[in-house]
């Protein structure tokens, strides 16, 4: 074996590539998007799976995958809101909808992992058959306890389930008193029970329903295998500590009458709001913060848009517990060409996020995430999630029908400041004009997006391709990314343009594209 010199090895330079600073040199003067750089290979002594990517989403949230779904009408409502949680990730509702819809949304999104449901509907043994029917028919579940006077903390005696009434159709049997058809052979546990033992109960017995009683055989709670199974499934689930609910994030605009949109959306549960503006340095989104934190001082707010550390610095001295960056970015954005106003995406992240993290403000890099490696981008310039709407809006929990065109499956995607949502005539629209404008300008497109299928499948992939990335930089959590990105230790390095060819595919005569399966 060939010896090295120790002494060369002593006086070698293997400097390389740039610091994140030298990068974003400021004297350059030069914006940069994601496409302009590349982030230099590290050292890899892990497997991918090793990586972690638990983050603080807010000052008082964490969760497991930095992946959150934009706050627009063909995006997040309550099928994305509910997956993208599930996921470890955080959808945001959008709020082009009525206040009732709106609050309807996180309202489900709230009450989907219930845990021990506390409220649990019951009924007594004097009610009949079709009152079991009538609660399926408009709540969706019929595992029913019977209590005494057929509410909750009065004596048990019973429960009824899809399997004692599945045959009881006729008209006879509907009048039927639950007192002949309830099951009376229970499994209870006693109140106090920590729900991880409620949850061997439940796996014991084989049953649907476990309930909770008092010392005085009272019911308190009701804990379904239906639920337990969901966890089971999604062990990484963005839940509030403490509770078996599912972390809620919903968008408003700044506009004084949506105070009282905010107002049912808290009393629905909400934990999260977004602050739904393009340029998120004005007074009204500083005196709504000021407001927010006063009347609701445990709601966390996420405020925004901001893309410079002067509009960020404003929105963290009123109170946010996150930030949003971008303006212009988004794909189906014009902002940039009808505004002038706005910043490469790469320059706004890393310069915001150098800021907020001084205050320990966590900040969400909002549009133009095309790809897995857009989002490690985002990321290792100090963002603790990334916010997308067109890659997530083909996917099937998106809203929308999807249809075909030119042999494709399509769903439609709009942005927001588009004159199609404009015109839809609510409120999100009002992210991008004033009501007393004579004409509206639009800030943004309407087109479709290929099918993407669930979202659930599609998120898996971008967590592992997100992992194998920071096995490649040889980091193992995101702090651990942040860190060494600081310190100069991950490095970095221009690109262009046809280095960007060069890192595309190239030079064939066809290709087929499929990212993952
Ligand atoms: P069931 O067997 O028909 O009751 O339905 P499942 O057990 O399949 O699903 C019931 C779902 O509804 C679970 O996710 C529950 O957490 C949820 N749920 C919410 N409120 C209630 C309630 O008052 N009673 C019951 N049984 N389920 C509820
Ligand atoms: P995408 O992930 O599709 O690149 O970008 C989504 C982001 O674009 C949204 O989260 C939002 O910040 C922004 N956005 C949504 N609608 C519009 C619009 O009509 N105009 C502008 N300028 N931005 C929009």
């Amino acid at each position: 074996m060939s010896q090295i010199n120790q002494e060369l090895l002593k006086t070698i330079d293997v400097e390389d590539g740039l610091t994140a600073e030298e990068l974003f040199d400021r004297k350059a003067s030069v914006g940069m998007t994601y496409n302009d750089f590349l982030i230099l290979p590290g050292f890899i002594d892990f497997p991918a799976d090793a990586a972690n990517c638990d983050v603080q989403i807010t000052k008082n949230y964490k969760i497991k995958t930095p992946f959150i779904s934009s706050p627009m009408d063909t995006v997040t409502e309550t099928d994305m809101a509910i997956s993208m949680a599930l996921m470890g990730g955080l959808g945001v509702i959008q709020h082009n909808c009525s206040i009732e819809k709106q609050a309807s949304m996180v309202r489900k999104v709230k009450s989907f992992e219930n845990g021990f449901i506390l409220d649990p509907l019951c009924l007594s043994p004097d009610n009949v058959v079709k009152d079991v029917y009538d609660i399926k028919h408009k709540y969706g579940f019929c595992g029913i306890p019977i209590t005494e006077d057929g509410k909750m903390k009065s004596k048990l005696l019973g429960i009824v389930t899809l399997r004692d009434i599945d045959f009881l159709q006729s008209e006879e049997d509907l009048n039927k008193k639950l007192s002949e058809v309830m099951t009376t052979d229970l499994v209870t546990a006693k109140d106090g029970i920590s729900l991880q033992e409620a949850n061997d109960i439940l796996r014991k017995s084989k049953k649907g329903k476990l309930l909770i009683v008092d010392e005085e055989y009272r019911l308190v709670s009701l804990l379904s295998r239906s639920d337990l199974i969901k966890t089971r499934d999604f062990p990484n689930a963005s839940i509030v500590p403490g509770t078996n609910q599912l972390l809620c994030a919903a968008a408003i605009s700044t506009h004084p009458g949506d105070r009282k949109r905010l107002a049912a959306l808290v009393e629905a549960g909400l934990d999260i709001v977004v602050l739904d503006s393009s340029q998120g340095n004005s007074t009204f989104q500083i005196d709504l913060i000021k407001y927010i934190k006063e009347t609701y001082p445990k709601l966390d707010v996420i405020g925004g848009n901001v893309v410079t550390k002067t509009q960020a610095l404003n929105l963290i001295k009123a109170g946010v517990d996150g930030l949003r960056i971008g303006m212009g970015s988004g794909s189906i954005c014009i902002t940039q060409e009808v505004m002038a106003c706005g910043r490469p995406q790469g320059t706004a992240v890393y310069r915001v996020c150098q800021l907020a993290r001084e205050f320990g403000v966590p900040c969400i890099a909002d549009g133009g995430i095309q790809n897995v490696g857009h989002i490690v981008k985002a990321i290792a310039l100090g963002a603790s999630g990334v916010m997308m709407g067109g890659l997530l809006a083909g996917t099937t929990e998106a809203p929308g029908e999807y249809f075909y065109h030119e042999g494709h499956k399509l769903k439609r995607y709009r942005g927001m400041g588009s004159l199609d949502a404009m015109d839809s005539g609510s409120a999100a629209a009002k992210r991008y004009y004033s009501e007393n404008d004579s004409i509206r300008v639009a800030q943004g497109v309407s087109g479709a997006v290929v099918d993407r299928g669930s979202v659930k499948k599609f998120l898996e992939y971008l967590e592992l391709g997100l992992k194998h990335s920071m096995q490649d930089i040889g980091v193992k959590s995101l702090q651990e990314l942040w860190d060494s990105v600081a310190s100069g230790k991950v490095r970095f390095e221009k690109r262009t343009s046809s280095a960007q060819i060069e890192g595309g595919v190239h030079g064939l005569f066809s290709y087929e594209k499929r990212l993952y399966q």
